[in-house]
């Protein structure tokens, strides 16, 4: 059977598959690739928009040998799971043994792995002891098998340089056995969600995000109209108000799934209607208020099929780059039905992170996976990047080596890095030589 993603963008056909269930498998793995003078590439679910998982035609590392907790410091507040488990089993144990991770994206699907080397995040107001920056960020350490059989224990204090370099290592630099995650106590979330005019979105933005811990805003085209939705901590779990179970499937799997999936498709026929149906969208997600366990309020079920690019840009510049890229679509021909997700982040000292030493304000651009992307990426993508932007590393771009490094103060050192721990390039893949180099 083949390797393809998510969104159907990306297929391959590995010459060997391989689910090794134990640290000595997959050094076991790594060997047998250097024999055979193939690849070995890691994947994860395969949530990852680009080919960055691809294994091409050589061996194929799977994750599902090695799930699942292993240990739990509850004095330092860290958690410890093999790399291979996935974002929502971690949330289920975590939840079950009282513990949180402190933020996260919008979907729990990936594998941890998957997540943490493409610089999964999600939103948040400041730095708060790491608590609002992406998934690496809150890393206190991890397991790496190399490029030469190596096994690699990596924290602050053990092979520090490799702990903070690695973090977000796009699988170029080892296999991740096992990830450790400061963590903290359970906790819960309240969601406001409510639509906002464009014109008090951009007069408010600052009060916004500043209103809540966690700020999202979805704009739709071709509108004025945006949906906000703002998340913060409840003082206690007694106080959790979730939504009925009716409301939450007709919500959340009906209209923002089923119904959502349907009109846009039908929409891909018609682009003409497109304008209206975002319109009429918008003012079907109506304003609604409800609480929950956090990992169950962070994220949502992702049923319609779409492509997405996001860029990073310096929080002070975002909402002119959200205004350039409203008169740019304006101005074509495009008709286009999926919201731009806005989100913010705290600066990181992650150095391949899209918020590595800046504020950051994401701005996130989809299409329903029947629709043509290419042309609509290709209009906002210069003016991303003019604005200094960075690609998310597992969302569609066209960005190569030397405009990353442009764009990443430590670029050098990761390569320096790459050379060191992978020097037969075992982890390479097409997607990888484009970002890295040879
Ligand atoms: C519906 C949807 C919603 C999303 N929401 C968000 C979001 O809110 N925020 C956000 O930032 N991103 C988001 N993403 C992007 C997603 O989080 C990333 O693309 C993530 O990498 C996917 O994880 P995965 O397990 O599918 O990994 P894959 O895509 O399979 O692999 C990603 C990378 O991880 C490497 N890898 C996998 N396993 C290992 C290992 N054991 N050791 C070393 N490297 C390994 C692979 O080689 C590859 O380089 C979303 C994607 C989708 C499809």
């Amino acid at each position: 059977m083949g390797w393809s993603n998510w969104s159907g963008l990306e297929h391959a056909s590995p010459s060997r598959v391989v689910a090794p269930t134990s640290v000595e498998g997959v050094v076991a793995a790594v060997e047998a690739a250097r024999t055979a003078g193939t690849t070995l590439k890691p994947s994860g679910t395969g949530h990852s928009f680009t080919a960055i998982a691809s294994p091409g035609h050589g061996m194929q590392l799977l994750p599902s040998g090695m799930t699942g907790i292993v240990s739990i410091d509850r004095e330092a507040l860290t958690v410890t799971a093999y790399a291979g488990t996935r974002l929502k089993a971690l949330n289920a144990d975590l939840e079950r043994l009282g513990l949180s991770l402190h933020n996260m994206g919008d979907i729990a699907e990936q594998t941890l792995a998957g997540a943490i080397s493409t610089g999964t995040h999600g939103t948040g107001r400041r730095q708060n002891g790491h608590s609002y920056a992406g998934l690496a960020a809150q890393l206190a350490g991890f397991t790496l098998v190399t490029g030469t059989g190596e096994v690699l224990t990596c924290s602050a204090t053990e092979n520090a340089d490799v702990f903070d370099l690695a973090r977000i290592g796009l699988g170029a630099l080892g296999v991740l056995a096992t990830v450790t995650f400061r963590v903290e106590p359970l906790f819960a979330l309240e969601a406001v969600e409510q639509p906002m005019p464009w014109a008090d979105f951009h007069r408010d933005f600052e009060a916004l995000v500043d209103s809540a811990d966690h700020v999202d805003a979805y704009w739709f085209p071709h509108t004025d109209r945006l949906l906000t939705k703002r998340n913060s901590r409840l003082a206690s779990l007694d106080e959790i108000a979730p939504l009925s179970r009716t409301r939450a499937w007709f919500d959340d799997d009906f209209l923002q799934n089923t119904a959502f999936g349907a009109l846009t498709a039908a929409a891909n026929l018609a682009p003409g209607v497109i304008p209206r149906m975002n319109r009429m969208n918008a003012s079907l997600l109506a304003a609604r208020t409800y609480s929950d366990v956090a990992h169950r309020v962070f994220t949502t079920e992702r049923r319609v099929v779409f492509r997405e690019m996001e860029y990073a840009v310096p929080r002070a510049d975002g909402l002119e780059v959200l205004r350039d890229c409203r008169r740019a679509l304006d101005a074509s021909d495009l008709r286009i039905s999926f919201p731009v997700e806005i989100r913010v982040a705290p600066a990181d000292d992650v150095p391949l992170s899209t918020a590595f030493e800046r504020d950051s304000f994401y701005l996130a651009f989809h299409t329903h996976r029947a629709a043509e992307h290419r042309a609509y990426f290709a209009l906002l993508e210069p003016i991303l990047r003019a604005a200094d932007g960075r690609p998310h590393w597992g969302k569609v771009h066209t960005q190569d080596s030397a405009a990353l490094a442009a764009s990443y103060r430590r670029f050098d050192e990761v390569l320096a890095l790459r050379d060191r721990l992978d020097p037969d390039r075992v982890f390479a893949n097409d997607y990888l030589r484009r970002v890295l180099g040879p």
